[in-house]
C-alpha cells in the first residue's frame, strides 16, 4: 500500500478498518541467500539495499526482540556529518545525503528536521579547536560556519549567556544541514520497504550459534526458532556484536557500555536547533512532541544492563541546567539507556570477518543513528559482491592490526 493523502482520506472514510500491516510476520524458511542478524537501523537498511541495489531478495533479517528495540529506538536522534577526517566525512555525509531523500524514497515520513546543530565553545582553547574542526569540514566539502557569541545567543535564546555563567559561551560553530530524524520511523520505514521487496523480517528470533562447513565457512545460524542456512551472513548487532563474534569464534576490539538519555515533559517550541557542549558533555534538542531531549555520556564501565548509572545522569542534568537554567522547572518524564559498541578510534567496522562468508557492521558506538543509510548501503554491498564498498574500505577490521586507525574520538561531538 502506498501512503498518500488519498490513502489517508480513504482510511479515514472507512473508519480506519482497511489499513494493512506495514510488514509481514513470516515463519522462517529453512534457507536464504543472505541472513542478517540484528533488526536495528543498520540491519534493516542493509536488508533493504540488498534487495533494492543488488537484486538479492531471498533475505532474512533476524531480530531477537522487536525491530528498532535496540539503540536505534533509544538514541537522541541527532543526524550530522561534522567529522574531522576525510574518510569519516565521506561516510557520514553520504548518510546525511541519503537521509535528505529518505522519506520520499521509502514512502515513509522519517521526520527529518534540518534545524542545524550548534557546538558551544566555552574557552579560548575550544574556539581554536572548533575553528580547526570547522575548517576541516569545509575542506572536506561539508557545510560548517563559525559562530560569534551573539550568533549563538540568537540561535538558542534560552542559553545562559551571562558573563558569570558557570560555563561561559564564547562562540561556537554550526552545521546547518544537521538536525534530527524520528528514530522509530527510520527503522519502520526501512522495514516496510524491505518487506515490500521480499525480505523476511523475523522478530523474536535470537541467533544462538553459527554453522560452519568446509574451510570453516559459515553456512547458517542456530536460532531460538530453529536452524536457518544461508550462503552469506551479516551481523549488525551493536552492543552485542562481540557476543555474536564469540559465538562465531573470533574476537572484536569492541567494548560495550551503557549510554543513557532522557526526556522532559513537553513544552511549547523553545529550542529550534540541536545544542552540543563538548566541554560539559551535554547535548540537548527539542523533539517534535515538545519534550527536551537530553543525552548523557557513557558509563565508564562495561555493561549489558540497559539502565545507566545515576552519577552520569546527575552530571549531565547539572551541565544542562548550567547551560539552560530555565529548564530546571521541567519535570523529567523518562530515562533509559542503550548498549553501545565502542572501539578505540570511535570509528565503525564494516566488512569481512576472519570467518569466510561472515560480515560485520559495528563499532558505531555513541553515534551510529546518523550513519544508518551508509552502514546499510555498505554492508549490503559487501554481502552482495564480496568486495568492500569504497566508502567502507578505510573501516576494515584489519586496521586494528595495521594500526591505521581513524581517530574520531576527539571529533565525535562529545568527548565520550
Ligand atoms: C542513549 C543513546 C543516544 C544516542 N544518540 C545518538 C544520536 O543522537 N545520534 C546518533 O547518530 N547516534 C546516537 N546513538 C547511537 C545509535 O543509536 C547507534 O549507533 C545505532 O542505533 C546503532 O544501530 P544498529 O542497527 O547498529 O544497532 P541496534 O539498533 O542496537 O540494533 C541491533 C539489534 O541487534 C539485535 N540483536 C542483538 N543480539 C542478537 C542476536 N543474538 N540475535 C538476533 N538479534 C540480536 C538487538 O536486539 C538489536 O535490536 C545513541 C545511542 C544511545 C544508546
Amino acid at each position: 500500500m502506498k501512503y498518500s493523502a488519498l490513502a489517508l482520506l480513504r482510511g479515514a472514510l472507512s473508519a480506519h478498518r482497511n489499513w494493512v500491516p506495514a510488514w509481514r510476520s513470516p515463519e522462517p524458511k529453512p534457507a536464504y541467500d543472505v541472513v542478517i542478524v540484528g533488526g536495528g537501523g543498520h540491519g534493516l537498511a542493509a536488508a533493504y539495499y540488498l534487495a533494492k541495489n543488488h537484486g538479492v531478495h531471498n533475505v532474512a533479517l533476524l531480530e531477537r526482540g522487536w525491530i528498532g528495540g535496540g539503540n536505534t529506538g533509544r538514541n537522541t536522534t541527532i543526524v550530522r556529518s561534522n567529522y574531522l577526517f576525510p574518510e569519516s566525512a565521506r561516510l557520514y555525509d553520504f548518510a546525511l545525503k541519503c537521509y535528505e531523500g529518505l522519506s520520499r524514497e521509502l514512502n515513509f515520513n522519517i521526520m527529518l528536521s534540518q534545524r542545524g546543530i550548534v557546538l558551544l565553545a566555552h574557552s579560548r582553547h575550544d574556539l581554536d579547536s572548533m575553528a580547526r574542526w570547522a575548517n576541516a569540514m569545509r575542506m572536506n566539502g561539508i557545510d560548517a560556519q563559525i559562530l560569534t557569541r551573539e550568533e549563538v545567543a540568537a540561535r538558542a535564546p534560552l542559553l545562559d549567556m551571562s558573563p558569570d555563567a558557570r560555563f561561559p559561551v564564547l562562540g561556537g560553530f554550526t552545521q546547518r544541514r544537521a538536525g534530527t530524524a524520528r528514530h522509530d520511523a527510520v527503522a519502520w520505514g526501512y522495514a516496510r520497504a524491505a518487506d515490500a521487496l521480499g525480505v523476511d523480517i523475523i522478530q523474536n528470533c535470537e541467533v544462538t550459534g553459527f554453522l560452519t562447513g568446509a574451510g570453516g565457512r559459515v553456512v547458517g545460524v542456530e536460532t531460538s526458532r530453529g536452524r536457518i542456512r544461508a550462503e552469506r551472513i551479516g551481523i549488525a548487532a551493536a552492543g552485542h556484536s562481540s557476543v555474536l563474534a564469540k559465538l562465531a569464534g573470533f574476537r572484536l576490539p569492541v567494548v560495550s557500555y551503557a549510554l543513557q538519555a532522557m526526556v522532559t515533559e513537553p513544552l511549547k517550541p523553545a529550542l529550534d536547533t540541536v545544542v552540543t557542549s563538548p566541554g560539559t558533555g551535554a547535548y540537548v534538542s527539542q523533539s517534535d512532541k515538545g519534550e527536551i531531549v537530553i543525552g548523557a555520556s557513557l558509563d565508564l564501565f562495561p555493561s549489558y544492563a540497559q539502565r545507566g548509572s545515576f552519577a552520569v545522569l546527575q552530571g549531565v542534568i547539572a551541565a544542562t541546567l548550567a547551560l539552560f537554567p530555565s529548564f530546571s522547572r521541567l519535570r523529567l518524564l523518562r530515562q533509559w539507556a542503550g548498549i553501545v559498541d565502542v572501539v578505540h578510534d570511535s570509528s565503525p567496522i564494516i566488512g569481512p570477518t576472519p570467518i569466510p562468508g561472515l560480515y560485520i557492521n559495528c563499532g558505531w558506538g555513541t553515534g551510529g543513528f546518523k550513519a544508518i543509510p551508509a552502514g546499510g548501503w555498505t554492508l549490503a554491498h559487501v554481502l552482495a559482491t564480496g568486495r568492500n564498498h569504497e566508502l567502507a574500505e578505510p573501516f576494515q577490521l584489519e586496521r586494528f592490526i595495521t594500526g591505521r586507525l581513524i581517530d574520531e574520538a576527539a571529533a565525535a561531538g562529545i568527548a565520550h
